[in-house]
């Protein structure tokens, strides 16, 4: 209790400060400046199999390290940077960063399955993101299968016509395709069956009233004998405790990503992190 809110407490700080610093119109700039000046930086947050007690990957969440604020989180900034567009320019980095980790990791010898990065609507909608995603793979001697894109139900509805056309081209690369904060979005489900997808993120609204609010429950399980069925990988985000993974175990959840694992953790301490939970065994 103590902890969660002091983790509040700060997060309320931070959203202070932050606007305070930004006087309006200031951000903008600071992002230029955070682009030339390298202050992005990326976290890794483990995910886990559920039955298998075994390490599944990583999703990458950036964080922008600002010189007086500290470590500024993405809802901070993402908003305005995809509506001035410098998104295109921090996502692409986020890509290539993402890979370039995971080659590292790799040549050491830690085998993190697969990276999972985000992707903004902006960056799906523009033609080069297939050349971006092409030679951050090459760049790093990467095959496609180890990289997974995250995107929303909305940013693919928007265009379905570009969106086939897109996924279909990563598919090629062997490149696995998310549906993020999946249930949040309003869309048709017929896309599921429309997209060539591997994965659906349940969003963590979902998670979060689990396992006491049965109707919840009911819509959770739900989804999840929807996507086994459909063959695909689910995911359920913010998993905060030992009773949600049981029960997301029990209801036959593939895979699982929240703090009762690991927060997103800095790249050099993420192969601790995952031996810990995965010594703990039955606590998964
Ligand atoms: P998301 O992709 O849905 O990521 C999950 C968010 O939930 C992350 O917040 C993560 O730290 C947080 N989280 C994970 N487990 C738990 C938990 O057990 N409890 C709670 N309360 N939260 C948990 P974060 O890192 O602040 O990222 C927020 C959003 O920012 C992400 O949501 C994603 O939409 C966006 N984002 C992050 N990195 C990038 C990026 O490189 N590019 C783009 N376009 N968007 C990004
Ligand atoms: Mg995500
Ligand atoms: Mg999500
Ligand atoms: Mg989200």
């Amino acid at each position: 209790r103590a902890k969660d809110m002091g983790k509040n407490t700060f997060a309320f700080h931070s959203q202070e400060m932050i606007a305070q610093v930004f006087e309006r119109g200031r951000m903008e700039g600071c992002l230029h400046t955070a682009v030339a000046q390298s202050q992005f930086v990326l976290h890794y947050q483990p995910q886990f199999v559920l039955a298998g007690e075994e390490f599944h990957g990583v999703e990458a969440l950036i964080r922008w390290q600002h010189p007086e604020l500290g470590m500024v989180p993405p809802g901070s900034f993402i908003p305005l940077a995809e509506e001035t567009g410098i998104i295109e320019i921090i996502g692409e980095w986020a890509i290539r960063e993402a890979c370039r980790q995971m080659r590292t990791w790799l040549d050491e010898g830690i085998d993190v399955r697969c990276i999972a990065v985000n992707l903004s609507p902006r960056q799906f909608r523009r033609g080069h993101l297939l050349d971006i995603v092409c030679s951050a793979l090459d760049e790093s001697g990467l095959e496609g299968e180890r990289l997974e894109l995250e995107i929303t139900e909305n940013a693919l509805m928007e265009n379905p016509e570009n969106a086939s056309a897109v996924l279909a081209e990563l598919r090629e690369m062997g490149v696995r395709i998310a549906i993020d904060d999946f249930g949040s979005g309003y869309s048709s489900l017929s896309y599921l069956k429309q997209f060539p997808l591997d994965t659906l993120k349940i969003d963590r609204s979902f998670i979060s009233p689990l396992p006491e609010d049965g109707d919840m429950a009911a819509i959770v399980e739900a989804i999840v004998e929807m996507a086994t069925k459909l063959r695909l990988t689910v995911v359920a985000e913010g998993v905060e405790n030992s009773t949600q993974s049981s029960y997301l175990r029990h209801i036959g959840c593939t895979v699982a990503q929240g703090y009762h694992y690991s927060k997103p953790l800095a790249a050099d301490l993420l192969p601790k992190s995952v031996r810990q939970v995965l010594d703990m065994g039955s606590a998964l």
